[in-house]
């Protein structure tokens, strides 16, 4: 699936992001309502649960609406210690004003500085291994903490981001260092305008970065503003091939959902 193409990069254009791509599907309400009944149902039937924020617009989505419903479901942040200050921003300003707990988890120190005496953090440029051991140190360790214990963790995967994500479903098994639980992508069937549709409508605080053409945000190393024609990820990891641009945290799976009893459940 071909994701939207986004308009050039004007640094001197201060445009902002819910002006540029506030343009819902004729069928939003419905969408959101489905989104809500499978965040309720999420909760009711997968507790304990996490939701894992990377502060994009899509999770900052998620992260408003679990706060608008009260339900009790935590949001975590891998803080890989590279991210742009202003996601590190965004991220204290979630902590002082979310009512549902924001949890930070942080790579471990000595694994990081092994990486920058031996390869050095600018091996990521150099070889894709190199560049997956970093997302092993900073990513996919804490990301292996903050979901232990868990059943279920909920991400703001959309099937139009890329074709790599073209079959996710809203509810799918996945596996964490082995440990088999439940995917939920709530969003899944979000368009990008309705992601902004509702950014905008709610006044949520999102990323400042998204204003100067960042449409997906990561790391500061391996994230930058995209053009126009460019694909909705030519912004992560632009050095690597096209087809691999993910970090490991959503790795294809698996099974469609096993899980009749959740309801509002798209796919
Ligand atoms: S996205 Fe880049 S800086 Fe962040 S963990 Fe992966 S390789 Fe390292």
């Amino acid at each position: 699936m071909n994701s939207s193409p986004m308009p050039a990069a004007n640094p001197q254009q201060a445009t902002k992001a819910t002006d540029m791509h506030d343009r819902p599907s004729a069928n939003f309400a419905h969408k959101l309502d489905q989104t809500q009944a499978l965040l309720h149902s999420a909760a009711r039937d997968f507790t304990p649960l996490k939701q894992a924020s990377s502060l994009g617009a899509e999770d900052v989505v998620i992260t408003d609406l679990i706060n608008r419903l009260q339900l009790p479901i935590p949001v975590f942040v891998l803080d890989t210690g590279a991210l742009h200050a202003e996601t590190v921003a965004l991220l204290e300003r979630l902590q002082a004003f979310s009512s549902t707990p924001v949890e930070v988890y942080q790579p471990q120190r000595a694994a990081v500085l092994n990486f920058v005496r031996h390869p050095g953090q600018a091996a990521i440029y150099r070889s894709a291994s190199e560049r997956q051991a970093c997302c092993q140190i900073r990513k996919l360790e804490p990301l292996g903490r903050a979901l232990t214990g868990q059943r279920a963790w909920i991400t703001g995967l959309r099937r139009a981001q890329s074709n790599a994500r073209a079959e996710v479903q809203a509810v799918q098994a996945d596996a964490q260092n082995g440990v088999a639980l439940t995917k939920i992508n709530p969003l899944v069937e979000w368009t990008w305008g309705d992601v902004w549709h509702y950014i905008a409508t709610h006044q949520v605080d999102y990323n400042p970065l998204h204003d100067q053409f960042f449409p997906s945000i990561g790391c500061a190393p391996c994230t930058r503003a995209i053009s126009l024609g460019e694909d909705f990820r030519a912004g992560r990891w632009w050095w690597e091939n096209a087809s691999a641009k993910e970090c490991g945290l959503h790795a294809p799976s698996v099974q469609p959902p096993a899980h009749p009893t959740l309801t509002g459940v798209t796919s």
